[in-house]
């Protein structure tokens, strides 16, 4: 039998920690349905992660993850094509407002629940949270950063990230699908936490929420047409993509 031409390729965008990665079954069926739909030539895979790139890639490779043609990094502040073994930075070509990270350290400076992250990146400032109350810290640290243009968001439940306004994991994925001409209509976004939100509600094809997503995500986005998966981490991630790409192609 004749297989029917490809028409279109779809682009898969998903977060890493919690989402594909956290068990084993899960991840092997993500592996395996990542490399059936690059087998048929019908996916784009971006890995949008609130890690830095050489941590994201350290992780990949500790879980034997496929490689991703992209990366979106630090919460989407930025950007990598992966092309000829290597990345290319394209994070330049992201545009944001105004933005002084040492204006936004010293406004923070000596909060008793946030410890300072020591990442070479000039556009994202992170902290850990040692408060059992992190979106009480969030809370506060929006208003000692009233006025900035910044966005505040919490990575899991203990690590916060301050980005220049105008930087999230949405406009990453944006980003992405623009430059592989992919329609937003054919991009499907996974994720599970707070930082993963602008993503999910980017107005993309399809967003899914894994199963094992953070209870308070869950209840801020079950009326803002995310799919919250009833599997979890690569499992949910892996019959998203199946029925995603069944539907499409
Ligand atoms: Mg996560």
């Amino acid at each position: 039998m004749d297989m029917a031409p490809i028409t279109h390729r779809i682009l898969l965008a998903c977060d890493l920690d919690d989402t594909v990665v956290g068990d084993t079954e899960g991840e092997r069926r993500f592996t395996q349905a990542v490399k059936r739909a690059r087998d048929a030539g019908v996916l784009v895979l971006a890995y949008v992660t609130g890690r830095y790139l050489a941590s994201g890639q350290r992780l990949v490779a500790e879980h034997d993850l496929p490689e991703p043609d992209w990366w979106g990094c630090d919460s989407g502040a930025t950007v990598y094509r992966v092309a000829d073994g290597g990345t290319l930075d394209l994070t330049g070509e992201l545009s944001h407002g105004p933005w002084d990270a040492g204006i936004v350290r010293s406004r923070l400076a000596g909060h008793p629940a946030l410890v300072p992250q020591d990442f070479d990146n000039l556009r994202r400032v992170s902290y850990i949270v040692t408060n059992v109350e992190p979106r009480a810290v969030v809370r506060e640290v929006k208003g000692a950063l009233a006025g900035m243009e910044v966005d505040v968001a919490l990575v899991k439940d203990n690590c916060l990230d301050v980005l220049p306004a105008g930087l999230d994991k949405g406009v990453a994925v944006a980003f992405i699908a623009e430059h592989e001409g992919i329609p937003a209509g054919d991009v499907l976004v996974a994720g599970d936490s707070e930082n993963d939100v602008p993503m999910l509600t980017g107005g993309f094809g399809r967003s899914v929420l894994v199963g094992n997503a953070e209870a308070y995500v869950k209840e801020a986005l079950h009326d803002k047409g995310v799919i919250v998966a009833t599997t979890s981490h690569g499992t949910a991630v892996a019959g998203a993509l199946e029925s995603f790409i069944s539907e499409r192609i």
